[in-house]
């Protein structure tokens, strides 16, 4: 199932996509079920039966391109983001291969919608564009093991793990740079697990006004999902609508010579199959 979170002039509501242009309203389908994503996913076993069948019924559909689609998780408890994770793009960035798993935070006011603008920070001029498979932590827990990791995802989404590159790289600690409003799209909605066969063999694509700039497979992963999860976990419990950013294929901006970062007007798509695609156009920071 495709699970979205859209605004429709009624406030925030929960939809299932059912065909490539509706959609179906669980808020007004079955407004005890949940209050938002998150709790959705929380309670996802008790009313995951009720879903499908709203799903099945698709009575009362809406026109998907009636309605605004928001960030499916708006406020995520936490985002867990590994950089350097695919080999191309570690050549790119000169940094060298890490011996242990590069983890950072996102600050979880970074969420943007799939179709929002991305801020150019007043203090920047070097954002740049990250193409990123985002997990949905579904059960979660703590010591997760790589046999057990997937069990534990509920399900996917495209996202762009924005960063502002002179921030990132004058201190030794990323988050800051990674952090900046806006700057982390997710989106269009949420596949669930069971539609995707295996993350580890998904196209992943980047583009800048129509230039193909990333184009590479999540199979490519130096650190798969799994064993990304059993890492973290080990530190941290994961809890439900907690968001994984898997890392990102060479293309960025910061690889090219002279280097290509994003300016206003510019606007940056992100495809993965299965998951759908983002588009966002960059603007200045008001
Ligand atoms: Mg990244």
């Amino acid at each position: 199932m495709k699970l979205a979170t859209f605004n429709a002039g009624q406030g925030d509501e929960l939809g299932l996509v059912t065909s490539a242009d509706t959609l179906v309203s669980l808020s007004r389908a079955a407004p005890q079920l949940a209050k938002d994503m998150i709790d959705l996913i929380a309670r996802w076993p008790q009313v995951e039966a009720e879903v499908r069948r709203i799903s099945d019924e698709a009575k009362d559909t809406i026109d998907l391109n009636s309605v605004k689609l928001l960030a499916p998780i708006k406020r995520p408890g936490k985002i867990m983001a590994i950089g350097l994770n695919y080999a191309d793009h570690i050549a790119e960035s000169n940094l060298g291969t890490p011996e242990h798993q590069l983890w950072f935070t996102k600050a979880v006011t970074s969420i943007t919608g799939p179709f929002d603008p991305i801020q150019i920070p007043k203090v920047s001029q070097a954002v740049d564009y990250e193409a990123e498979l985002v997990a949905v932590i579904g059960t979660g827990g703590r010591h997760i093991s790589k046999a057990g990791a997937a069990a534990s995802v509920f399900g996917y989404c495209v996202g762009d793990d924005v960063t502002e590159r002179a921030w990132q790289h004058r201190t030794p600690q990323w988050s800051l740079g990674k952090s900046f409003d806006t700057h982390a799209p997710i989106g269009p909605w949420i596949t669930t697990a069971d539609e995707i066969a295996d993350p580890h063999a998904l196209g992943i694509r980047g583009l800048v006004n129509g230039e193909m700039r990333q184009n590479s497979n999540t199979k490519n992963l130096v650190f798969n999902l799994w064993d990304q999860i059993e890492h973290i976990s080990q530190a941290m419990t994961l809890e439900a609508g907690d968001l994984i950013f898997t890392g990102t294929p060479g293309g960025v901006g910061a690889g090219f010579k002279p280097m290509k970062f994003l300016k206003s007007g510019d606007k940056v798509r992100i495809e993965i199959d299965g998951l759908g695609a983002i588009e966002n156009t960059c603007a200045p920071e008001a």
